[in-house]
């Protein structure tokens, strides 16, 4: 029997403002606990918030960049639930009238696009945080993260694998790092989401059932636990039992879900409107402004690339795909003057890194000025190619710097042409049989002695010296 599977995705992303959404108290990540809340956050009486600037605008830059209406009059509204990190009783979000609506975002999948969706996007503050594992038989609460910005950017139902949905969150994270909305760090926990995971046949003209799987926060993750979630309604549903509409959790160390709380359990948050505060009024001049002041988006930065450094399509793509990497490319690009050397380097070595560890280059140890010594290293011929794949695999693991391993580990390429010329009479003298054959016209073996050279000179000597001097020899 064959299932076509249903998602949506509900993204939250932390907008990277230095001050929380309605006090001022820092956004830092990372500090003692308790030490960044203020009045408001703590929910004391008599208190009002006085909403952040910056976080509209952030909103309506990404509702610019996937061609969202943005709605001149929105809405805040109270959300009620009990819980201790939430020390108001209430989280401020948008219901009923969201900022951002009614926008799109291409994925890319096996090379093909298509176009998702997005139903809405919406500010609200973020909770606290429970701490379980400090205190022994006790729960602590650590405010700092209470009041701190939140986007939550809600797709339709319109992702049918495990592979679209990965590649529809790469493509929102792509955009929020672009845009500098958010800081894209997922393991500070600042881009997380829901995923809203169902099955139907493929004539049901109606919607499965959906179970929502909670707060998800790798791509690796999202992945696992869908494919996870997808079989387990399968064989349900094969064996004639329901699915029950339930959040889930996903538990990474088992793989496995697990039911959290039923929809009919579900909590009545008796939302209303948020008293405390007027309609969010935005006018066309504050949007044109921030439209004149939106940084290039990845679509410009590859027609860019092709146009003025002569990329193809494809290699353009893969430099564009993060902010990083194209600030990346494009200092190396302008410091060693060889753009096409570096954007081989990114394209092929630093990207197999990457994927190998499966990490994003921002969580890397490979540093921008790093990069851009090593091209330049490569450019001026201090160290061969092979020899750089060693010094890249070096900074990988540790960080240093690119003349620092260079100089500690001796592998400044030899160009001295005596030593080389010494080298390659040690190798023509030690194998006479190849030199005899090759002499009786088996070209083939040049590659050896190319190879025997190099090995000699652990890989230091200059190939295209080497191949001058060794040509003369063997003539
Ligand atoms: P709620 O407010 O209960 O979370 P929404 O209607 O806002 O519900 O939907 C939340 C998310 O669930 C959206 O991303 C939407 O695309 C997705 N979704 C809705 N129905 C389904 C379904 N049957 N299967 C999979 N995803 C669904
Ligand atoms: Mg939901």
């Amino acid at each position: 029997m064959s299932w076509e599977t249903t998602i949506g995705l509900e993204i939250h992303v932390q907008l990277s403002t230095k001050t929380k959404l309605f006090s001022g108290a820092s956004t830092q990540f990372g500090s003692n606990p308790n030490t960044q809340v203020d009045y408001v956050d703590l929910g004391l009486p008599g208190v009002l918030p006085v909403p952040n600037r910056e976080a509209f605008n952030k909103a309506i830059m990404f509702g610019l960049a996937t061609n969202s209406t943005i709605n001149s009059i929105s809405f805040f509204d109270r959300k009620n639930y009990f819980y201790p990190d939430l020390p108001k009783g209430y989280q401020i979000t948008q219901m009923n009238k969201p900022i951002v609506e009614n926008g799109e975002i291409a994925i890319y999948v096996d090379n093909k696009e298509k176009i998702i969706n997005i139903t809405r996007a919406h500010l609200e503050e973020d909770a606290g945080k429970s701490v379980h594992d400090l205190f022994d038989g006790k729960t602590g609460v650590d405010l700092n993260r209470a009041g701190t910005p939140l986007l939550e950017i809600v797709s339709e139902p319109e992702i049918s694998s495990p592979e679209e949905a990965v590649a529809y969150f790469k493509a929102i994270h792509q955009l929020v790092t672009y845009l500098d909305i958010c800081d894209g760090n997922m393991s500070q926990g600042s881009m997380r989401c829901d995923v809203n995971v169902s099955i139907k046949k493929p004539e049901d003209t109606e919607l499965g059932t959906r179970a929502e799987l909670k707060n998800i926060n790798s791509f690796r993750f999202i992945d696992r636990a869908i494919r996870h979630e997808v079989n387990r309604q399968i064989k349900l549903l094969e064996k004639g039992e329901k699915i029950v509409q339930e959040t889930r959790l996903y538990d990474s160390d088992k793989n496995e879900t697990r039911s959290m709380r039923s929809k009919e359990a579900a909590n009545d948050y008796r939302y209303f409107p948020e008293p405390d505060l007027l309609p969010i009024v935005i006018d066309q001049n504050e949007i044109n402004e921030i439209k004149n002041n939106m940084p290039e988006l990845p679509k410009a930065k590859v027609s860019r690339y092709i146009d003025v450094f002569n990329l193809d399509e494809a290699d353009a793509k893969i430099i564009a795909t993060s902010k990083e990497m194209s600030k990346m490319f494009e200092t190396a690009a302008a410091e060693s003057m060889n753009p096409q050397l570096a954007a081989r380097w990114l394209i092929g070595e630093v990207n197999a890194l990457l994927n190998k560890d499966n990490v994003l280059l921002s969580e890397s140890k490979l540093e921008i000025n790093n990069f851009s010594a090593l091209i330049i290293r490569i450019n001026d011929e201090t160290i061969s190619g092979k020899i750089a794949k060693t010094v890249l695999e070096k900074i990988w693991e540790t960080g240093d710097t690119v003349d620092s391993i260079i100089e500690s580990e001796g592998l400044v390429q030899i160009k001295d042409s005596g030593l080389i010329e010494e080298i390659c009479n040690k190798v023509v003298s030690d194998n006479p049989d190849q030199v005899a054959a090759y002499r009786a016209g088996k070209d083939k073996l040049f590659g050896f002695f190319v190879g025997q050279v190099m090995k000699e000179s652990k890989g230091k000597a200059n190939p295209k010296n080497v191949n001058e001097v060794l040509k003369k020899l063997l003539s």
